[in-house]
């Protein structure tokens, strides 16, 4: 749990002008700012912020309410997020108070699974984009395929090298647990013993959490093969939950807002293409 103080600390910090402008144009009209709402299509600004009253109020949609309820609104943060996110901003420490030896364990848990996760996505960046393995097998058949490297690098896609230990050895270098490696599904337990890659030689498309760290990941063979099923995906654990999670919904968010219609596809490359055609009120399942 964030402690009061930090809480107090955060809220006494917030610049709503700083906060919305993030993510909306505002331009200054006599005391207030008006822009364009983000969270409805319109082409005369009707979007109100007002940096004396610290809220936002739109006359178009009737969506109102201080900074940290746009943070929920428009980033699709939980309150704790939101608290985060604004701290992170603000460079202030946040100090939590006193926790459960149990829930101790879980937040450690998860914490480690995002931080394997976060440096096994860039690791298979690298391998897709600058590797010669990667850019002969895999960055070609994508190109192939018709994507650009602008929505590679958007969705992070990568590339695991078809190499039994290559993405073990690198999390193992840089002192990962390796008891927790396994519950990612990046690696796998062999004999019990043994740490060995999972998703050889595959295509890797991240799975982003609503705040945009990576939670899981799909991992796809290059074309025709025999090595295997088409794909495969994160086993459930601390961070990753099948049914709470839809692909895509993390770059779909505000998309989906202003359209106010989300399109349902079947898989990760059909999320990708639509992105790259211009539609991106769009998720899979
Ligand atoms: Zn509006």
């Amino acid at each position: 749990m964030i402690s009061p103080n930090t809480i107090q600390q955060i809220t006494s910090r917030i610049d709503i002008i700083d906060i919305v402008g993030e993510f909306v144009k505002l331009k200054k009209r006599g005391t207030n700012y008006l822009g364009n709402c983000p969270f409805h299509n319109e082409k005369s600004p009707s979007f109100t912020v007002s940096p004396v009253k610290e809220i936002y109020k739109c006359f178009g949609c009737g969506k109102s309410g201080n900074s940290i309820t746009f943070l929920m609104e428009h980033e699709k943060y939980n309150y704790v997020e939101a608290l985060r996110w604004l701290a992170a901003r603000y460079n202030i420490e946040i100090e939590e108070t006193e926790t459960s030896p149990e829930q101790k364990i879980l937040v450690q848990t998860s914490d480690s699974l995002y931080a394997i996760n976060h440096f096994a996505q860039k690791f298979f960046s690298a391998q897709l984009l600058e590797s010669e393995e990667g850019k002969n097998i895999a960055l070609s058949y994508l190109q192939e395929r018709g994507f650009r490297k602008e929505i590679i690098e958007k969705f992070q896609i990568g590339y695991n090298p078809d190499s039994r230990t290559a993405l073990t050895e690198a999390l193992i270098a840089n002192q990962f647990n390796p008891t927790l490696l396994p519950k990612t599904g990046l690696v796998s337990n062999r004999n019990g013993d043994e740490l060995v890659d999972n998703y050889r030689g595959r295509i890797i498309f991240p799975i982003h959490g609503n705040t945009g760290k990576v939670i899981g990941f799909g991992a796809r063979v290059i074309g025709k093969s025999d090595r295997g099923p088409k794909y495969i995906n994160t086993p459930e654990n601390d961070i990753y939950i099948k049914s709470k999670i839809l692909y895509g919904s993390y770059f779909a968010r505000t998309a989906i807002d202003k359209k106010n219609e989300c399109l349902l596809v079947e898989g990760y490359t059909d999320v990708v293409s639509l992105h790259q055609a211009g539609i991106e009120n769009v998720v899979a399942s």
